[in-house]
């Protein structure tokens, strides 16, 4: 009984995806339901995250009553914007993931996509709960549709030939995951949300199933990932992006987790030149919802407790590296070592993948949490690496991936720096193609896979 009395803060949810599911479209579809509940406790577009209240999910949970009852818990969602999976793997905490659970979104008419595989095996890496989001069925043909309605509502009024359609292509999608070695069942067909994954039929266009999806969610929260949700005092907390404000200099948003910060607190977080630590000039959320539309006006807060998507001012973030960890600092011995801490997380990810004895490729990436999510890639299919770094590929970089292969004869292939949502300065790119280093560029990763792998056929052939 003591155990549920214990409070649990917001769960922070990715949503993630191959390309056109309708992972944006789902967002959108989720926040209008609230324009009709009314302003009281409105959902409130945050810096990096959407965060729904208790009483935003109030309206999902009346459409599942009778099919799915639950009592809430959780004081509501932080659901994380920037769409896509380089998000997801931006995010970094404490060596793991920031992200509490995800929702993976399929396209029911096209089933597991290359990107959807991406996806999945990085939630698997990191060990992330996820449900899976079947969207798009009102593409099936004569689907009859009804508003934000409960799925299994809407499946019982279909003809038999839409319903037909519906299994068809279920079947299809639980039969690709099986291919991947994953039990999946519908959500509320499965026996042990554990062991398979669920399925929860949704549409953005007209909501159906996302009454089913917000639902299941809290009830995956309050029982099995109760644990990692209890609010504890202990800071925890994650540099989203890095940005330049007019009238602010460069800020920082970030997703406070857990605890609190201050304006006057000392922070320390990675920096491309080292750790940076620096003191909190001003704490900014945006105004809420109805005052969106006054442009760059956010309102100042003295002090802020988690979990919430906060804009931090302060001098010095002009190098921070989006996606890593931050800490608040009480004393200088902590200043020491949380710098020391950051210092290890660099050499770490450089014992776990770098091999300096032998040839390999350069790589190079935006932030740590991409850097680490390409290097695992690169582990898998048996690529071997000699230097990392991140940030924008400049001539010294070039520099580095020549000696990497000077001396001895090495294969051609790794004359090669592969470079992930990064810029390449134009005099690295000159110094590179004076002297035979290739570089690869893409947004996606699994795009520079298939360059490079293309490069590496061309060059044994
Ligand atoms: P994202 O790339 O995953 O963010 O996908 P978007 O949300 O941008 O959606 C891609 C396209 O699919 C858009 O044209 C959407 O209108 C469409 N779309 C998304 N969800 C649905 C859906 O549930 N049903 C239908 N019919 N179209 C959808
Ligand atoms: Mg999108």
């Amino acid at each position: 009984k003591k155990d549920m009395q214990q409070k649990l803060r917001c769960p922070i949810i990715c949503i993630l995806g191959h390309v056109d599911t309708g992972k944006t479209l789902i967002l959108d579809k989720l926040r209008r339901t609230n324009v009709q509940a009314g302003e009281a406790g409105g959902i409130t577009q945050q810096i990096g995250a959407t965060y729904f209240p208790e009483a935003a999910l109030k309206e999902h949970q009346e459409k599942c009553k009778g099919r799915l009852d639950i009592e809430l818990q959780i004081p509501g969602y932080q659901i994380i914007d920037t769409p896509g999976h380089e998000s997801f793997t931006n995010l970094r905490s404490r060596g793991s993931n920031l992200c509490d659970i995800a929702i993976l979104v399929v396209d029911i008419m096209h089933g597991l996509e290359k990107q959807t595989l991406e996806s999945l095996q990085l939630l698997l890496n990191k060990k992330t709960p996820f449900v899976v989001a079947l969207n798009k069925i009102d593409r099936i043909y004569e689907w009859k549709s009804k508003e934000y309605n409960n799925v299994r509502d809407s499946l019982e009024v279909q003809e038999h030939h839409a319903i037909g359609e519906f299994k068809e292509r279920l079947n299809k999608t639980i039969l690709e995951f099986a291919e991947q070695g994953l039990n999946s069942a519908l959500y509320w067909e499965n026996p042990n949300p554990q062991e398979y994954i669920s399925l929860i039929p949704t549409s953005a266009i007209t909501g159906e199933g996302l009454p089913d999806l917000m639902m299941y969610i809290s009830q995956l929260c309050q029982t099995v990932h109760r644990e990692k949700l209890r609010e504890k005092e202990e800071f925890e907390c994650s540099v989203l992006e890095v940005k330049v404000i007019e009238g602010l200099g460069t800020t920082i948003d970030v997703i406070l987790v857990n605890g609190l910060l201050s304006v006057g607190d000392t922070i320390v977080l990675s920096g491309f030149n080292g750790p940076i630590v620096t003191n909190i000039r001003a704490l900014l959320t945006p105004q809420p919802m109805r005052e969106m539309r006054v442009k760059g006006e956010y309102m100042h807060h003295q002090s802020i407790h988690g979990s919430m998507g906060i804009k931090i001012s302060a001098n010095g973030l002009e190098n921070a590296i989006a996606g890593s960890e931050l800490f608040r600092a009480a004393n200088e011995e902590e200043v020491i070592h949380y710098k020391e801490q950051i210092a290890d997380d660099l050499v770490d990810i450089m014992d776990k993948y770098v091999d300096k004895t032998s040839s390999g490729v350069c790589v190079q990436a935006s932030t740590l949490g991409s850097l680490e999510a390409l290097l695992e890639f690169l582990k898998q299919m048996k690529i071997p690496v000699t230097a990392i770094n991140i940030g924008p590929v400049h001539k010294k970089d070039v520099l580095k991936a020549m000696k990497s292969i000077a001396g001895d004869i090495v294969e051609k292939e790794y004359a090669t720096i592969l470079a992930f949502d990064v810029k390449v300065t134009p005099e690295a790119q000159q110094f590179a193609d004076d002297n035979g280093i290739k570089i690869f560029t893409a947004q996606i990763i699994y795009h520079l896979f298939d360059s490079f792998e293309e490069y590496v056929k061309k060059c044994r052939d």
